[in-house]
């Protein structure tokens, strides 16, 4: 099975990616993960991505791609996947569907969480992550179970860099011009299923299960 996630900044994404790999025994490839273990990596990629993502801004297509595709080419991948945060520009669906037709593949869900921006702010500041497994934590909404530190892991949680307000207002923006269209492009190709994500977090991975069988 092959999804992709669709939604603003902190719909849900990630936080419904994990549960989605976890039940169904494929990938979570989050593209924001990948540019975050190279930053920490200090790797070239990871310096290249930081000052986009610092601004709220999206990182160049010629650099995301390439690595998205790399990754998907991967062995853990032949079973499928759920892509968490690509495709987030028509240019990057595009090179998906392409790439993926070439093999004679396709994607079989875009699944949109549709949360409205008030919301959205609310959930950004909440946010705490886990630098080392990737999870995800809402000091209100999804506490862990010990104050900052990750269930999964142990890792002390953080706050990211990017969620700031000021930031969040400026990656919902972005959001808006580039990535939403994205719902159009999967709306053609017949494969979007939308998500009330305003529900309980729970709820929403219902809805989601209920789609994917
Ligand atoms: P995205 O990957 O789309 O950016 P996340 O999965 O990181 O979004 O979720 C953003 C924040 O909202 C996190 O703090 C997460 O715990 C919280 N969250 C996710 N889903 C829900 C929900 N259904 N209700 C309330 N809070 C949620
Ligand atoms: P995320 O973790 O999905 O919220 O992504 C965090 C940041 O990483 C984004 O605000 C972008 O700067 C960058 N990023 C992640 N995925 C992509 C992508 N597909 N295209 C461009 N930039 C991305």
């Amino acid at each position: 099975m092959k999804l992709v996630m669709l939604g603003a900044p902190g719909a849900g994404k990630g936080t419904q990616a994990i549960k989605i790999a976890d039940k169904y025994n494929i990938p979570h490839i989050s593209t924001g993960d990948i540019f975050r273990a190279n930053i920490k990596g200090g790797t070239e990629l990871g310096l290249k991505a930081k000052s986009y993502m610092d601004k709220g801004e999206l990182v160049p297509d010629d650099v995301t791609i390439g690595m998205l595709l790399d990754r998907i080419g991967a062995d853990d991948c032949k079973n499928g996947y759920v892509l968490d945060g690509f495709p987030r520009t028509i240019p990057q669906a595009e090179s998906l569907t392409r790439a993926l037709a070439e093999r004679d593949e396709k994607i079989d869900y875009a699944l949109d969480i549709n949360v409205p921006d008030d919301n959205i702010v609310k959930r950004m500041s909440g946010r705490r992550a886990c630098p080392k497994c990737g999870s995800t934590y809402h000091v209100v909404y999804a506490a862990p179970k010990l104050e900052n530190i990750c269930d999964k892991c142990g890792a002390e949680l953080v706050i990211r860099e990017d969620d700031k307000p000021e930031t969040v207002k400026e990656r919902l923006n972005v959001y808006h011009k580039q990535t939403e269209p994205l719902i159009s492009y999967y709306k053609n190709e017949g494969i979007l299923r939308e998500i009330d994500g305003t529900q309980d977090l729970e709820k929403v991975f219902q809805d989601i299960i209920s789609i994917l069988g």
